[in-house]
């Protein structure tokens, strides 16, 4: 619904804006040329003339007449996804059952069924942004459902999605920040699985350019700095090659291509390296034009030819021709040793792979036909539907499971018997376990990895055979849950703890029972209830578990007035167990220790905290968020926490910004790694407290073999302060790198 009513800085004639329509919805047409059955014209018209006289009167945020939107989502859907006319029909129409007076009925009786269903599906997933976490979660929950009914309503999702993106520019920023941690959340990991490579992609470099717009700027600025040595480079590589290639009269294309932006950031995140270090800025990928039944044969060929002209690197091969990524993803990757001793990327792969690649689920669907793996994305639905149906768990905690289950990337092991399972990376010995059968992994006690023994929370590798150990005797308890990322394990541990609880539960029922007799209090529903909320319960369950392990004192009980038989609240005395609003615990700064100012209703200062994952300072980018009990946390928009709480808890985002202050200080980080030469931490600390008078509150260095690592906590004022240190720390002879550090480091 990003919809408003007044024009702002766009100013097209009536004349020229009916233009501008037709001309998208023209080109539209052309995209889809190729697929146009007798009568489909027709139909595509009417969806259009449908569409167009239903958004008559609404425009986006941009200005823009509102039907541009559906027409793009629709040729995404075309040109992008290689989706038919259906699917451009319901693209047409998805925003009409929600926004506009067209009703399902109406659709149905116009397009049939089959397209009613489909826009149905979309208009129950729309983007609900004002709504609570649970709501949210139960949003992408519908996602998923509706996912296993029918993908396309998916795919159109995605469209829709990656259009909303590329035209987020004239949205609020509260709104960026919000939809582009959605989008890093759910929806890339899902174009993702759906094996939508460059859509994924697109949609991570979006995400990234409004939460981290520095960062994103500089590495596109870099890129472009270095792309005319890169390009030489990349000529200089494949000249062989090529040349090799044309002998064996091959049909085929190399060039080289640059790595998104994101994934550039994510090499120098995961590295812990400066851009100048990251070695794959590119990939060199090769397309053939094989036969069916000579695809792998050939891409095998090539790759022995390019490992002829330049050494591989063993650990790099990866072959995903005899073993295809879940999502379908198919081909031969290989690292090797370019000229100038440089590690370069090659990627063979025919021109049917590329499609799936870049196409995914639809092309998948194209080809499928008399391949051996026909059901990849039918098992995988299976699977997703028989988790959704057994959980009764809550819905926030269902979307993590499920992103770690079953968006993330796969391994494979195998079974004594030489059977091949599947399980996200990252998975254990008792992800295995549980795989296998739940009263496996419930008896689990440890395995043996490649005949050697490990614990039950040993990490899993592609190509491990795992035997499981049982004991009568064992049975799950809490710890296990975080050695487990599956969620069919997780839930199964839940379901046996929660069990275990009864069962203790049941004690401290009988006690209180007893106590509540004792004082002359009836053992009655009410009072029951006045005991959960004193002590900010859930449940009953939860009161008699915390009495019987002793967390709740029935000696408080005494502080309680008995009226006839029903307990009333005691005069305000201190609550043990204050529930925990979220997991982030704060440093106590309270609002006369640093201004911020609170975007919404006014300016107004309130309480706030700052959060201990990310460590905030003045100056950088922040956004509050609204804790249950504790006021506003501030958290920076690259936390590693933000896209959870930003695509989860987004109505209890408020927007802050910080305002300058020279008076106070803040407590934070840096990393500084250089050579251990005589007089450098003299230097270091001279320049730090001498020159730029900022107090040091601690400072360890440690030396090994040539090179010191000083980690020192100090006090600024705010970003800008840090980083001018940080930039002067660099100038300084020897020093190697500067870094701030993040989470609890400090
Ligand atoms: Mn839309």
């Amino acid at each position: 619904m990003e919809t408003v009513l007044q024009i702002p800085k766009y100013n097209l004639s009536e004349e020229q804006e009916k233009n501008l329509i037709l001309r998208e919805y023209r080109a539209l047409l052309r995209a889809l040329k190729t697929k146009l059955k007798p009568g489909d014209r027709k139909l595509i018209r009417n969806a259009f003339e449908i569409a167009a006289e239903a958004h008559k009167s609404m425009r986006r945020k941009s200005g823009e007449p509102y039907i541009l939107h559906p027409l793009a989502v629709a040729r995404i859907c075309v040109e992008e996804i290689g989706l038919g006319v259906r699917s451009t029909i319901c693209a047409l129409l998805h925003d009409t059952v929600e926004d506009t007076d067209i009703s399902l009925e109406d659709v149905e009786r116009e397009f049939g069924s089959e397209i009613a269903r489909i826009v149905d599906g979309l208009t129950k997933i729309s983007n609900v942004i004002d709504v609570n976490a649970s709501q949210q979660a139960e949003n992408f929950k519908k996602i998923l459902l509706t996912l296993t009914d029918d993908p396309r309503v998916i795919l159109i999702k995605l469209s829709d999605r990656l259009h909303n993106m590329r035209t987020l520019d004239s949205m609020k920023r509260e709104k960026q920040l919000k939809i582009s941690s959605e989008t890093v959340y759910i929806y890339a990991p899902l174009a993702h699985r759906m094996g939508l490579y460059n859509i994924k992609t697109e949609m991570e470099d979006l995400a990234m350019k409004y939460m981290e717009p520095e960062t994103y700027k500089e590495i596109a600025k870099k890129l472009a700095e270095t792309k005319r040595e890169r390009t030489r480079y990349i000529n200089e590589f494949i000249k062989p090659l090529k040349d090799k290639l044309e002998k064996t009269g091959f049909n085929f294309e190399i060039y080289g291509r640059p790595k998104s932006i994101h994934s550039i950031w994510n090499k120098m995140r995961k590295k812990a390296v400066d851009f100048e270090e990251v070695y794959d800025l590119f990939a060199i990928r090769v397309l053939l034009d094989s036969p069916p039944e000579k695809e792998k044969e050939e891409c095998w060929k090539v790759y022995s030819l390019i490992t002829d002209e330049y050494t591989p690197s063993p650990e790099r091969l990866r072959d995903w021709l005899s073993n295809p990524k879940s999502n379908g993803y198919e081909a031969l990757h290989t690292t090797v040793m370019g000229p100038q001793g440089k590690w370069v990327e090659v990627q063979i792969r025919t021109k049917r792979m590329n499609e799936i690649a870049e196409k995914g689920l639809a092309a998948h669907w194209k080809y499928k036909e008399g391949t051996a793996d026909e059901s990849r994305f039918d098992k995988w639905f299976q699977q997703i539907r028989e988790v959704i149906s057994n959980q009764e768990t809550d819905t926030i905690d269902f979307l993590q499971d499920f992103k770690t289950s079953f968006l993330a990337e796969e391994i494979y092991v195998y079974t004594p018997k030489g059977d091949v399972k599947m399980l996200p990376v990252g998975s254990t010995a008792l992800d295995f376990a549980f795989s296998i059968h739940s009263a496996i992994g419930s008896k689990c006690i440890g395995a043996k990895v490649n005949h050697k023994l490990v614990p039950i929370s040993h990490k899993l590798r592609s190509g491990d055979q795992i035997e499981i150990i049982t004991s009568n005797k064992q049975k799950p308890s809490e710890d296990w849950l975080g050695f487990v990322v599956t969620a069919k394990a997780r839930s199964k541990i839940k379901d046996s703890l929660k069990e275990d609880k009864r069962t203790i539960a049941d004690e401290g029922k009988y006690t209180l029972q007893r106590k509540m007799e004792a004082i002359g209090a009836a053992y009655s529903q009410g009072n029951i209830e006045e005991l959960v909320s004193f002590y900010k319960l859930n449940s009953s369950l939860d009161l008699f578990y915390q009495i019987a392990i002793k967390n709740i004192d029935l000696k408080e009980l005494k502080e309680f007035q008995v009226l006839g038989d029903r307990l009333e609240l005691p005069k305000p005395i201190k609550h043990p167990h204050e529930p925990k609003g979220d997991n982030f615990t704060s440093s106590s700064l309270s609002k006369k220790d640093a201004e911020l100012i609170i975007f919404g209703e006014s300016s107004d200062r309130i309480v706030y905290n700052l959060a201990n994952c990310c460590k905030p300072i003045p100056g950088d980018d922040v956004f509050g968020f609204v804790t249950t009990g504790k006021g506003l946390t501030i958290h920076r928009t690259n936390c590693p926490n933000a896209a959870k709480l930003l695509a989860n808890y987004g109505h209890r985002v408020v927007k802050t910004k910080w305002a300058k202050n020279k008076e106070i200080s803040f407590l934070t980080g840096l990393k500084i790694i250089g050579m251990d030469d005589v007089g450098v931490i003299h230097k270091i600390t001279n320049l730090i407290s001498g020159e730029l008078k900022i107090n040091i509150a601690a400072l360890t260095v440690e030396a090994k073999e040539g090179i010191f690592q000083g980690n020192i906590k100090l006090y600024v004022h705010d970003k800008e302060e840090l980083e001018i240190l940080g930039q002067k720390l660099k100038e300084l002879p020897g020093i190697e790198s500067v870094e701030r550090y993040d989470a609890e480091a400090v």
